[in-house]
């Protein structure tokens, strides 16, 4: 029973249609609200019983121009900049389709697909001056690169028998610092290491890790019968953007013989910027490197990458001996080792066309550019924060998050702040989020979408204004 069409001909002019709608969506994003509140109704067409009989295409289509498209996340916008989230571009959408159609599993095997993901590997290497010998893939995201990351340390710090035996009764302790995003933590949990066993080295004012305070942690922990052998520094916080000094981690983790991993979620890409590249120096001595293409590279999600300097110790972490997965010298079966054999994921998409695409067809330069632009967006941000009394930036601007608020008096700033994040978002004009710095509520702008504009800058400070001083007016009352 083939689910092919019994109609080519009217298919084809229905995926035309879809296809064109899509086109429109992608050209006219402008001229649509950022984010809009779901109405109930849209939500109830999606909590229906399992459909029993078939529909056409047309009508699924209908039904998501009606119920889906118009109530997206709005990272696509360029009004958008609650997190950092790529916006996504036509280019990748486009390549979406292709890698769908070609359907393969790129989990292993000899086949095209995966010749391709070692190209985008190659190109990784050489952005991050890496060696040939480095190992590297694909994966959901940085939460899942991290945790990969996290794991060929464990088992080059305990050997390959923590596969057999588990971590019963080690004493690892790992590092990061404060700014450092949920998920290292959660990969220490993933890991059978613990929370408790991860130490969160506090920041200086610029947000970055205190190299001292880091010192004297992993001397306090060995004087304890510890043994430290992960350090993760930051390129690029989530809260602030800030970099830590991956020099000087780098420096700390060849003395003291412990695996330096970068987690560079957004910030990595920046080597592609010539302005950027600078601030991330240290980032080539890494032992490891997590990032996203789908957010500065602007990849379509999801495309997280990791990068293992020792490939040798990274497949001895994963590779298994199943028999359903027996190699060859010829055949289907050729071409080993495998992605499989470098990470958890047996069944694994083709993230790596939509990445091959991108670079391809906009090159590294002028992705780079793209990237210095959303800097100098934050910069000129920062500037009409300055000029603007009822305005307070709260803190440096590293690369292209922006933190600040209205100043409300002292009690209700919290309030009128999380208001006015509230109003934006629901104006659909401009959608920032908000985020804790110092203890106080304020505005997080991530200005990470190649489309944004400084018209578009413009257009959030004039709303906040507008928002604030109605809000803050009131608050009084
Ligand atoms: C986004 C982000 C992550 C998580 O990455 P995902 O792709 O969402 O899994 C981790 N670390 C930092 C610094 C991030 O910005």
């Amino acid at each position: 029973m083939t689910l092919d069409p019994d109609n080519w001909t009217d298919f084809r002019q229905q995926s035309h249609r879809m296809l064109d709608d899509m086109l429109d969506y992608q050209q006219h994003l402008r001229e649509r609200p950022v984010w809009q509140p779901i109405p109930q109704a849209q939500r109830e067409h999606f909590t229906v019983p399992l459909p029993q009989t078939e529909s056409t295409m047309a009508q699924a289509h209908a039904r998501f121009m009606e119920s889906v498209l118009p109530y997206g996340p709005g990272n696509t916008h360029p009004g958008f900049f609650g997190w950092v989230q790529g916006g996504g571009t036509p280019v990748g959408m486009m390549a979406e389709l292709l890698a769908a159609g070609l359907n393969p599993n790129l989990g292993g095997r000899d086949q095209m697909p995966i010749v391709v993901e070692r190209q985008v590997l190659q190109w990784v290497r050489e952005l991050f001056r890496f060696p040939d010998t480095a190992s590297g893939l694909f994966v959901t995201g940085t939460s899942m690169a991290n945790l990969i990351a996290l794991l060929v340390a464990r088992t080059r710090a305990l050997g390959p028998s923590v596969r057999e035996q588990g971590v019963a009764g080690n004493r690892l302790v790992a590092y990061t610092s404060q700014a450092a995003h949920g998920c290292v933590a959660q990969a220490m949990d993933l890991a059978g290491l613990g929370f408790s066993a991860l130490r969160s080295i506090p920041v200086t004012a610029s947000f970055a890790m205190d190299i001292a305070v880091l010192e004297q942690t992993i001397a306090a922990d060995r004087a304890a019968g510890l043994q430290p052998f992960f350090i993760t520094g930051t390129a690029g916080t989530v809260d602030v953007g800030a970099v830590d000094d991956l020099e000087a981690i780098a420096d700390i983790a060849a003395r003291e013989r412990l695996w330096f991993h970068v987690d560079g979620a957004y910030g990595a890409l920046g080597m592609l910027a010539q302005d950027v590249a600078p601030q991330l120096a240290g980032i080539e001595r890494a032992d490891s490197i997590a990032f996203d293409f789908h957010k500065w590279g602007q990849v379509p999600y999801d495309a997280g990458f990791i990068l293992v300097r020792d490939g040798a110790q990274h497949f001895a972490t994963f590779a298994s001996p199943a028999a359903y997965l027996r190699r060859d010298e010829r055949g289907m079966a050729a071409a080993s080792p495998w992605p499989c054999d470098f990470g958890p994921d047996l069944s694994r998409g083709f993230r790596a066309l939509k990445t091959w695409f991108t670079l391809t067809v906009y090159g590294a330069e002028r992705l780079g550019q793209m990237i210095s632009d959303t800097c100098r967006l934050a910069r000129y941000l920062e500037q009409q924060i300055a000029a603007r009394p009822e305005l307070e930036l709260m803190a440096p601007v590293a690369l292209n998050i922006v933190c600040f608020r209205y100043r409300c008096g002292s009690d209700d700033a919290g309030r009128v702040n999380a208001d006015i994040a509230a109003d934006l978002q629901e104006s659909g004009i401009a959608a920032p989020s908000v985020t804790t710095i110092h203890g106080q509520l304020v505005l997080r702008a991530a200005i990470v979408n190649h489309r944004t504009t400084e018209a578009d800058v413009d257009a959030l400070i004039r709303a906040t204004l507008m928002f604030g001083a109605s809000r803050c007016a009131t608050s009084h009352d």
